[in-house]
């Protein structure tokens, strides 16, 4: 059966570290003039969301040139940093030996859904060698909409498009580490399998509402036999 999986990264493919959250600080220094006291919870959250609650933080939301300009500066800053994010960085724990194995699938397609734009989520995954396991043209970002919960649709809308691949909501998955993860499934009635390698413990993802929540991808013939189902 064609399955059609909708990854997420941080804290579910890989944990980035601090960098992307230091260069969401200077980007927003950059283009305000403001070093941010403090920091917005990112997760789960798409990148131009992040930025706009900055934005908020100070009263400048209304003047959405900074929010472009921030987008920019975030792409540019990111990927000057991807030697830190490989050092400070990590790939989670099973998510190597998964992604191999589920490229030998003829029937799987992987993709991602994230809150990252794409050229940060590309900048990421490329930092620890797992960036040529996706299709990217057919999955959904931060860039193309602020709110993450419109994403499945234009992952799915991409798929017809440009694979001419029709799924049916059973055979797509997304797979995260956060409540806005399950969101965005609900949203777009597809599947979702949250692992608990991010900010939520196991127990916090049962009580959002995840029927399939397991404690991290480490156990990868049961996490295998999950997506067949
Ligand atoms: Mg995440």
């Amino acid at each position: 059966m064609a399955r059609l999986l909708l990854w997420d990264i941080d804290g579910t493919l890989v944990n980035a570290g601090n960098v992307a959250a230091e260069v969401f600080d200077q980007a927003f220094e950059e283009v305000t003039g403001i070093r941010p006291a403090e920091r917005v919870r990112m997760s789960g959250k798409t990148d131009p969301q992040i930025a706009t609650e900055y934005l908020e933080m100070y009263g400048l939301v209304d003047q959405s040139e900074l929010l472009e300009r921030i987008m920019e500066l975030l792409a540019r800053n990111l990927a000057n940093q991807q030697a830190l994010i490989a050092e400070h960085g990590e790939v989670l724990p099973g998510v190597a030996e998964l992604l191999v194995h589920l490229s030998c699938e003829d029937s799987v397609t992987q993709s991602l859904l994230t809150g990252n734009i794409l050229p940060n989520a590309y900048v990421k995954l490329a930092a620890f060698g797992i960036d040529h396991y996706f299709d990217y043209e057919i999955g959904a970002y931060g860039s193309d909409d602020i709110d993450r919960t419109k994403l499945v649709p234009i992952a799915l809308e991409r798929s017809r498009r440009l694979r001419d691949r029709h799924y049916a909501p059973d055979d797509v998955w997304i797979i995260g580490d956060s409540e806005n993860d399950l969101r965005c499934a609900r949203a777009g009635g597809v599947r979702c399998l949250l692992v608990a390698t991010g900010r939520s413990s196991v127990v916090e993802l049962r009580g959002f509402g995840g029927e399939v929540v397991v404690e991290s991808l480490r156990d990868v013939d049961a996490i295998l036999e999950v997506l067949a189902r």
